[in-house]
């Protein structure tokens, strides 16, 4: 992999890296209930079983018994009501993702890299350690993306965002169970402060939202794995 070598750094300079708020995942301990400390030491049968990624339509990688180990996830099952997107401040792949929070005590749901493959680390409603904000790490489902460019613009390539788009319209249509919209599609910051997903993904929120929207109403209307035999026209539909 020719990126290998940027990974690294960006590897280095993250664990390095002070200001934690700012991604990838962030800790922020004072604002972690008790049970995120109790938890984590328990240990799920081991076996060759690795637990399973979400049933997306195209490859999940799978990191979440790796991310387990760490220690670094809270394995209590909440409702999930949003979606937050995140910048990994670094151009990192799905394992250098790993190798930060293996250092640093933090996690998120998913990380999509450059290419825009998709990786899964914690399972949909648990709790991740991702945004410095207990409701938030309660309630929304938390996306990494890998930068293009660092600082000042920490750019996020087409193939990224799109793809994390897309992944958010999955999550609502088969997790959430609501139409993504400005109340339920959050960057990092609305949770804390900080100013992941970065000044890129701001700039460009508007068509961020689109293309999840997009990706929504494709997966509520084919549903092909919950609803084989559904109705012309869905009833359950929520607004
Ligand atoms: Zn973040």
């Amino acid at each position: 992999m020719p990126e290998k070598n940027v990974a690294d750094e960006d590897v280095k300079a993250a664990i390095e890296r002070t200001d934690t708020g700012d991604g990838p995942g962030t800790h922020n301990l004072d604002d972690l209930p008790e049970s995120d400390f109790a938890g984590s030491a328990e240990d799920d049968a081991a076996g060759p079983q690795a637990t399973a990624t979400i049933p997306y339509d195209r490859p999940v990688e799978d990191f979440i018994d790796e991310l387990s180990a760490t220690g670094h996830v809270t394995h209590t099952s909440y409702m999930k009501t949003s979606v937050t997107l995140h910048h990994n401040a670094g151009r990192l792949s799905h394992q250098g993702v790993l190798d930060v929070w293996t250092v640093r005590p933090a996690s998120a749901h998913f990380d999509v890299d450059a290419a825009g493959d998709v990786a899964q680390y914690v399972k949909v409603h648990e709790y991740a350690w991702a945004v410095g904000n207990t409701v938030g790490n309660q309630s929304s489902i938390s996306i990494e993306m890998a930068n293009a460019t660092l600082a000042p613009h920490w750019t996020v390539a087409e193939s990224t965002w799109k793809n994390a788009a897309r992944l958010a319209g999955w999550l609502f249509a088969e997790v959430i169970g609501e139409r993504p919209s400005r109340s339920n599609l959050f960057y990092h910051h609305k949770w804390s402060a900080t100013l992941c997903a970065g000044p890129y993904m701001d700039r460009i929120y508007d068509e961020v939202l689109a293309a999840a929207q997009v990706a929504y109403d494709y997966f509520k209307d084919t549903h092909p794995t919950f609803r084989p035999d559904a109705e012309p026209v869905p009833n359950e539909r929520r607004r």
